[in-house]
């Protein structure tokens, strides 16, 4: 654990453009436990200059899956701080103060090319076979009176940084990639402030980044090439730059980068898939970083109080998606029987529940949980596994399971069920798993067979397939007459009684 920082101020800046994605999540989770281990402040901006694709709706789903992950934020939407408003559409005087700035400094100027003059530009440089090296600073040279006699007629322009000439090359020590040297020669005078007046990304960012006093920039490494042109802004701006943390890719398990074609890649398909919100947060902190290099269950404690960059690798991370299977089936295990209940809830009426009766009787829930906790990797597996024991006196037999264990050739399954129903029907046993057992299990001794051979029939008569939890631990959860007549209807549809 690196020694605690003074004052350590982070962010996580989504751009509302679509829903929480894994690689979002992991690069909050990181702030977050960054921010807790050093008793700093985590702070959550909405970038949403890019009024094409930002939404509302966006925003409130990006905030609802943050919640869910449990990654409270100190400052931003909802919650206000010193440093707000927290979306930049609601900033935009801050970015039109720093601009007025850097053109009294004499640091920025106005661009007048079109936009068919840049393509043609373009398409010049990629015609004589080399590349478009950027901006070629035409308007630089512009007279400032004139630039202004232009800009007084209304002519459109945009305004670009004024990279200094001589510069040397643009170096910073990244937290996770070490010593980085980018050549300032061949930085583009990039555009801060569009013809619309709405700020760039990189000067959005850079103005918020210092306004809002973070200390360290902790984001995807996508953005490592918009590090050195942010940090020609922050020079322009006379403005401190901070330290800078990219982390590396996610990519999935094929190696190539996460996305759709892997499957769910969302935070609510996650959550909507029955990952537990404590799993989910735990696995993606290990993807690309680590505690001691072996440890994988990392409760939020540990994570807030051990959580360093120093630990964090540029190596791609893999999204190993039975590696969360697993993970989430240890959480599941661990987090008991009410706390079950209530994260199972939407499943448990999927399965044939209703909310009135887990509200009524949530201690015959908690019976339920010893049943699957050792066998569910995501809950969303709750209604195919726990189906049966809500179909009250009926049974959907799975044909399959018919074939293999009730019509096998000579395995008496009939006369085992007529004996089996004699037993479970009589009403001087305790309805209870261990008299229900070890009375059926004396059939073993009757008919001379192997326990197998007794229990699977009355597995399959009763919750309908050979693959259930364990069966007197479920039969003691139903009623004596519905499991009567769930053998009753085998009886007869499988052997005509
Ligand atoms: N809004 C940017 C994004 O969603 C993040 C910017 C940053 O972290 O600097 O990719």
């Amino acid at each position: 654990m690196t020694a605690p920082q003074q004052d350590v101020r982070v962010r996580f800046a989504p751009s509302p453009t679509g829903k929480l994605h894994i690689g979002g999540a992991r690069t909050a989770i990181d702030n977050w436990a960054f921010a807790r281990a050093n008793g700093g402040k985590f702070i959550l901006r909405i970038e949403d200059t890019d009024p094409t694709r930002s939404t509302e709706e966006n925003t409130q789903i990006i905030l609802r899956a943050l919640r869910w992950l449990g990654l409270d934020w100190d400052e931003g939407p909802e919650v206000g701080g010193p440093y707000g408003p927290y979306k930049q559409t609601d900033r935009m005087d801050t970015y039109a103060a720093a601009l007025e700035k850097l053109k009294s400094e004499g640091k920025v100027y106005p661009c007048f090319c079109t936009k068919e003059e840049l393509d043609a530009k373009r398409a010049a440089a990629e015609s004589n076979g080399g590349s478009y090296t950027g901006y070629d600073r035409t308007c630089r040279s512009i007279d400032p009176a004139e630039a202004q006699r232009r800009i007084d007629a209304g002519e459109l322009h945009v305004w670009r940084l004024k990279v200094p000439e001589d510069h040397a090359a643009i170096e910073f020590d990244d937290a996770v990639y070490g010593h980085m040297s980018f050549p300032a020669d061949v930085m583009d005078d990039m555009i801060l402030v569009r013809s619309d007046g709405t700020p760039t990304y990189n000067f959005a960012v850079v103005c918020d980044d210092t306004n809002m006093r973070i200390t360290h920039v902790i984001r995807g490494d996508d953005h490592l090439s918009n590090t050195p042109r942010q940090i020609l802004i922050y020079e322009a701006l006379g403005y401190p730059v901070p330290t800078f943390a990219h982390l590396s890719m996610i990519l999935g398990a094929d190696g190539k980068k996460l996305s759709k074609r892997h499957g769910a890649t969302s935070v609510e398909e996650y959550r909507d898939q029955g990952i537990l919100p404590d799993a989910l947060v735990n696995f993606l902190a290990l993807l690309g970083w680590s505690l001691d290099g072996e440890t994988t269950i990392i409760p939020r404690d540990v994570l807030c109080r051990e959580f360093s960059l120093d630990r964090i690798t540029r190596k791609d991370a893999v999204f190993d998606e039975k590696k969360l299977d697993w993970m989430n089936g240890h959480y599941i295990q661990a987090m008991g029987a009410p706390a079950w209940v209530e994260a199972a809830t939407p499943w448990l009426i999927e399965a044939g529940a209703t909310a009135e009766d887990i509200a009524a009787r949530p201690d015959w829930y908690a019976r339920v949980y010893p049943l699957v906790a050792e066998r569910l990797a995501r809950l969303n597996e709750i209604p195919a596994k726990l189906a049966y024991l809500f179909w009250g006196p009926r049974v959907e037999l799975d044909e399959k399971s018919v074939k293999k264990v009730l019509k096998k050739e000579g395995s008496r399954a009939d006369e085992v069920l007529r004996a089996a129903r004699a037993i479970i029907a009589d009403e001087s046993i305790e309805w209870a798993c261990d008299p229900l057992q070890d009375t059926v299990h004396t059939l073993c001794d009757t008919f001379e067979l192997k326990p197998k051979f007794v229990f699977q029939p009355i597995r399959v008569a009763v919750c309908g397939n050979m693959v259930s939890p364990p069966l007197f631990e479920s039969i003691e959860l139903m009623d004596r007459a519905d499991v009567v007549a769930r053998i009753d209807q085998t009886l007869k549809d499988v052997f005509g009684d």
